[in-house]
Formats: structure tokens, C-alpha cells, sequence
């Protein structure tokens, strides 16, 4: 498999519902230590509501699966990081918005324009203890895969290994944005929880590829 038509993404868009939803107490849990307790069930109610109206589109384009994504992440989960996963998958529909399949190149630049969105719309970087530690070593991981004429399967096991290394490398941050940076000192220590999320659904498009990669 080495491009995904919008039927196989919105399968994907599935498969990382599930996965948030089997993490929803572990994520409130993280978000508990930080914030408010809320990251896991807002995050979940969303990806669920998106798979719903995902099932009714009809000959849906990969922009159009991205898109119907990011309106449920901004209308459901609320907070901010409701406004910063909208943001993610909105702008990441843009540059694809002609595509009726997506390679691992547009994969690469649709995560960029999303990081980039996410980056504008929280006024945030790397370092600060957020999803930014774990998307922006990701897209990363997947631009040098892509260099290296990876294949898609692969290159998504690069981009989630270091998805989950970024989020644990928020364990020993400071907060310096959102609710968390609120608690200060007393933040280091703690996963961040939005950064747990980007792990986990990069975590869910490996085992999507990996499961399809024998299939064309
Ligand atoms: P809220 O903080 O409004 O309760 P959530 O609990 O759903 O929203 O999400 C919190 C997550 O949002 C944090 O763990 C962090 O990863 C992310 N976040 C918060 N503020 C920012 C920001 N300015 N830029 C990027 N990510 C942020
Ligand atoms: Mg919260």
C-alpha cells in the first residue's frame, strides 16, 4: 500500500477513535495531574461524534475526511486543545484539497501545514510541554522517511516511535502553555496529556498500515 484513498482514511479516522477511547480514563487521568481532567473524555466524545458523520459522507475526497474530522474536534471536544486538534486537521486538509489519494509525501506536508496551524493558533513551540512535543518530532520523522523513500507502512513506524519518545520527553518539562502552565514547577514530572493523544493516534496509523500492509 502506498497510497491511502479516502475510504482507507476514514477507516484510519476510526481506528484512532478506538484507540483514543480505549486510553479516555488514562488521558483524564494525565490531564487531572496538569489541568482540568477533561483531555480524555473530550477528545473521545469527539473522534466518536467524527466517526459518525464520517459514515454518512457520501464519495467523500481525502480533504473531505480531514475536514469533517476537524469540524467534530471543534464543535465536541472542547478547551482549547478542541480548537488546536480543529485547527490541526483543518489546515491539513488545504494543501490536499485535490487529492483523491494521499501519498506519504502529502502525508508529510499535510502534517506540516497542521503542525504549522497548531504552532499560529497557540502561539506555541517546541519545549513547552504540549501535543507540539510529540507532533512536531513526528512530522519530522516522517519528512526524513519520506527522503529516504520509505516505505508508507515504515515511515508511520518512525513517525509514532518518535510521537511516543516526544510525549515522554514531556515527563521532564515545564509547562509554558495552557491550563498546565499554571502549575509551574510542580508540572515536571507529568506526561503531558495532549501529547499523549498525538502518540496514541499516531500509535493507531501504524497498526492501521501495519494490519493493510499485505494488502493492495
Ligand atoms: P483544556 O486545557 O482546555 O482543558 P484539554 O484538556 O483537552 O484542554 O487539552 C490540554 C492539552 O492541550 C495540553 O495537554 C496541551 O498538550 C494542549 N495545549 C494547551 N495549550 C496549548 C497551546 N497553547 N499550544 C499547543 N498545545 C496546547
Ligand atoms: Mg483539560
Amino acid at each position: 500500500m502506498n497510497d491511502i484513498d479516502a475510504d482507507q482514511l476514514r477507516v484510519m479516522m476510526s481506528a484512532i477513535s478506538e484507540q483514543i477511547s480505549a486510553q479516555r480514563d488514562h488521558l483524564n487521568k494525565l490531564d487531572s495531574a496538569l489541568g482540568d481532567g477533561d483531555h480524555g473524555t473530550g477528545i473521545s466524545t469527539a473522534f466518536a461524534d467524527a466517526v459518525e458523520k464520517l459514515a454518512a459522507l457520501e464519495a467523500p475526497t481525502p480533504a473531505d475526511v480531514l475536514r469533517t474530522t476537524a469540524m467534530s474536534l471543534m464543535n465536541r471536544m472542547g478547551g482549547a486543545s478542541g480548537a488546536l486538534y480543529g485547527t490541526l486537521f483543518l489546515r491539513a486538509s488545504t494543501p490536499v484539497k485535490d487529492k483523491t489519494a494521499l501519498t506519504l509525501s502529502d502525508f508529510v506536508i499535510l502534517l506540516q501545514a497542521g503542525l504549522d496551524g497548531v504552532k499560529q493558533r497557540g502561539q506555541a513551540d517546541v519545549g513547552g510541554k504540549t501535543m507540539i512535543d510529540a507532533l512536531s518530532p513526528a512530522v519530522a520523522a516522517l519528512a526524513q522517511a519520506d527522503k529516504n523513500n520509505t516505505a508508507l507502512v515504515d515511515a508511520f513506524a518512525t513517525a509514532a516511535q518518535a510521537a511516543e519518545d516526544g510525549a515522554q520527553s514531556t515527563i521532564d518539562m515545564e509547562a509554558k502553555y495552557g491550563r498546565a502552565k499554571f502549575t509551574g514547577e510542580r508540572s515536571v514530572g507529568h506526561m503531558d496529556a495532549g501529547a499523549a493523544s498525538i502518540s496514541i493516534l499516531f500509535a493507531a496509523l501504524r497498526d492501521y498500515l501495519q494490519a493493510h500492509s499485505n494488502q493492495e
